[in-house]
């Protein structure tokens, strides 16, 4: 090939770069946003991530606009916004699923929720989460003490007089003291249907000797060790070595307890869970079967059940993908799951001709992961340069030229091999500089035309699914840091403690190509504090990178990560002494939306109380070091006083970084 038409195939290549034909149809599928995002987020043509709260219904917002706005309002970054909206939305599709499955399977019983409150138990959104259920008499599920004690003082007790099918549902689970049982059976003077589910069998004495004491009879259940396993993360919550749940000698043992006692009325529940985010239907299939059947014969025994709890498990799609591949995804859609549960009950019950139960379920994460989004900014990168090939010219050192077609002749077939000449061409010049032969400028063309090389292979490996391990280092080599306002360990601890992958994207700049290929790198001094791992489009292996667009001047870069309404708020620790997010809830009007809440993040003294040290004594301690530099001259007045205020403002300041803007 002559150097002048591989000048010309050298034009054409850095004209495709400099091309920007990058459109939001590319980000959609780039960052798979309808798979995950549907119907809640999606893109507008400004580039920007929209949020419609109440789905295809109801006002959408730019998200964009909607961090400027509280920016604007001092409300700084990283901040987590709720969207109460989301979460009623999820309820109704919950129960809109079960009310078709009821339906098409002519299933004579009812459903009814129950929220864990162990998978968000912050007050608004329990608040919120009371009031929107409300229509459908939504009840809570508590496993603590204190869960119990939020659930009595947020639920609406129903009037006196009431239906059983019309009280709130309290269904009491985790390991109890009597404290617990006397709290749990006195609430239901208060017009609760509470319901306490022995998990040891030990717990079946105490609530028979409080109710005795109280004079009050409790409605109790039983929650099942089914042999079905679980798959996945959370797969061992089920099985023989469960942590939870009786075994069926213990089950048969309560109702022989009860029975002997003439108590076997108030076992009026079966309970099981097989673990969270469970990701394939077949699970669900077989563990509904087994406790169908478990109900049965406990029925033919004489117990009076009318309720089957059939736990939570109900997973969401993180990556998209509607695959079983990984636990990011789940092989099955919400009316998949209502349906299975309806039908398999119903047969069995049909066949052994009992009454259909009340059945219920406990989904957290199906509710509560879409409403919550955390958008936190980029502080900085070390991005890697894409840097445009150098002109070659004809007189050049053969090495270079060497170099420049290789580069030129790169393509989808022959990239590994001129991965290869790459790696020598750019030793041989390194050996040709070291005996004095090229020059320090040849040098430095020759390292540019390598990673030239590199670049032009990456793009193509990147879509690729089986790719060698040199090259998979290559890719490693290629990518840049982000460094993100944010800690892993207090925002996303699923992240970090189970590999756990969210939806991540810039919320902006859409229309742009993202030509960065990059982690995250926390604020916290941890080699953990990053995320390297996203989701991929495919369902296949999570990518190790994720596509941001090049940093500009001054200019504030946003990035979103979705679904983190469930469980991240509660197990954030502190690490590094980062607090607590700032957090607002969203709601949306006709005309666009209002601010309803705003819990202010931690401060910086509010976090170092939790460590046990007071900020005034903390103060007092500096003032006297400062007192002592000033005696022995090593500081001077203004210095001493700059310092103290600096001190004493950043007491009340958040923990995160404020970028100046
Ligand atoms: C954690 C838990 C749930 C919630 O599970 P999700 O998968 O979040 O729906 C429900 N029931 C019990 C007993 C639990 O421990």
């Amino acid at each position: 090939m002559s150097v002048s038409s591989l000048e010309s195939a050298s034009e054409s290549n850095s004209e495709n770069i400099l091309k920007n034909h990058w459109t939001i149809e590319d980000s959609e599928q780039l960052y798979q946003i309808q798979g995950w995002g549907d119907p809640y987020f999606s893109i507008n043509r400004a580039g920007h991530i929209t949020v419609s709260p109440q789905g295809d219904r109801g006002t959408s917002l730019d998200l964009y606009q909607l961090v400027e706005a509280l920016r604007k309002r001092n409300i700084g970054l990283p901040v987590l916004i709720r969207f109460p909206e989301i979460l009623a939305d999820r309820v109704e599709r919950l129960y809109a699923c079960f009310d078709r499955a009821i339906s098409r399977y002519n299933y004579p019983g009812t459903y009814r929720g129950v929220f864990p409150i162990k998978c968000n138990q912050h007050r608004h959104l329990v608040e919120s989460l009371v009031e929107f259920g409300q229509r459908h008499q939504l009840g809570l599920e508590v496993g603590s003490k204190p869960e119990l004690m939020i659930a009595l003082a947020s639920l609406n007790p129903s009037q006196f007089n009431q239906k059983k099918e019309e009280k709130s549902l309290l269904i009491c689970n985790g390991y109890k003291d009597q404290e617990y049982i006397e709290t749990a059976i006195l609430s239901r003077r208060l017009g609760y249907e509470t319901i306490i589910v022995v998990e040891q069998l030990e717990e079946l004495a105490l609530i028979q000797s409080v109710s005795a004491e109280l004079n009050i009879k409790p409605v109790i259940g039983v929650r099942a060790k089914l042999s079905t396993r679980g798959t996945g993360r959370w797969g061992s919550s089920t099985g023989d070595r469960a942590k939870f749940g009786l075994t069926i000698w213990q089950i048969l043992e309560v109702v022989k307890i009860l029975e002997s006692s003439q108590k076997l009325d108030c076992l009026q529940l079966l309970h099981f869970h097989v673990g969270s985010q469970v990701s394939s239907i077949s699970v669900i299939k077989e563990a509904i079967r087994e406790a169908a059947q478990i109900y049965v014969e406990l029925s033919h025994l004489g117990a009076n059940l009318n309720y089957l709890d059939v736990g939570g498990g109900l997973a969401v799609d993180y990556d998209g993908s509607k695959t079983n591949k990984n636990n990011a995804s789940k092989n099955y859609n919400m009316q998949n799951y209502a349906n299975d549960i309806v039908a398999e009950i119903k047969e069995a019950c049909e066949q052994a001709e009992i009454p259909a139960p009340t059945i219920i379920s406990e989904s957290g994460r199906a509710i509560a992961s879409h409403q919550g989004v955390l958008i936190f900014d980029v502080l900085g990168s070390s991005e890697q340069p894409i840097i445009p090939p150098p002109v070659v010219e004809e007189e050049e050192h053969l090495i270079i030229r060497n170099l420049w077609e290789t580069y030129a002749l790169i393509n989808e077939e022959n990239y590994q091999e001129a991965y290869h000449d790459a790696i020598q061409f750019k030793q041989e010049a390194i050996s040709l500089f070291n005996f004095s032969y090229l020059s320090l400028k040849a040098r430095a063309r020759a390292e540019q035309l390598y990673w030239a090389c590199c670049n032009k292979i990456f793009e193509i490996i990147k879509n690729q699914e089986n790719v060698t391990e040199e090259l998979q280092e290559l890719a490693k080599v290629l990518t840049s840091i982000y460094y993100i306002n944010l800690s892993v360990f207090q925002s996303s601890p699923d992240h970090w403690a189970i590999d756990q992958l969210f939806p991540i994207m810039p919320i902006h700049r859409l229309n742009e190509n993202p030509s960065q290929r990059a982690i995250l790198a926390d604020l916290t001094c941890d080699s953990d504090g990053k995320i390297s791992q996203f989701i991929n489009p495919k369902g296949k292996l999570p990518k190790n990178f994720l596509e941001l667009h090049p940093l500009e001047n001054n200019q504030p870069y946003y990035i979103g990560m979705f679904m983190v309404g469930a469980y991240q708020e509660i197990m954030g620790n502190l690490h590094n002494l980062f607090g607590d997010t700032n957090v607002v809830h969203i709601r949306t009007h006709p005309q666009g939306y209002k601010i309803e809440q705003f819990v202010r993040g931690d401060t910086i003294s509010e976090v170092l109380e939790q460590t046990q040290y007071s900020g005034e004594a903390l103060l007092e301690n500096l003032r006297r070091h400062t007192e002592q530099a000033l005696e022995k001259d090593l500081i001077s007045l203004a210095e001493s006083r700059h310092l103290l205020k600096n001190y004493e403002r950043s007491l009340s300041h958040y923990t995160y970084l404020k970028k100046e803007d």
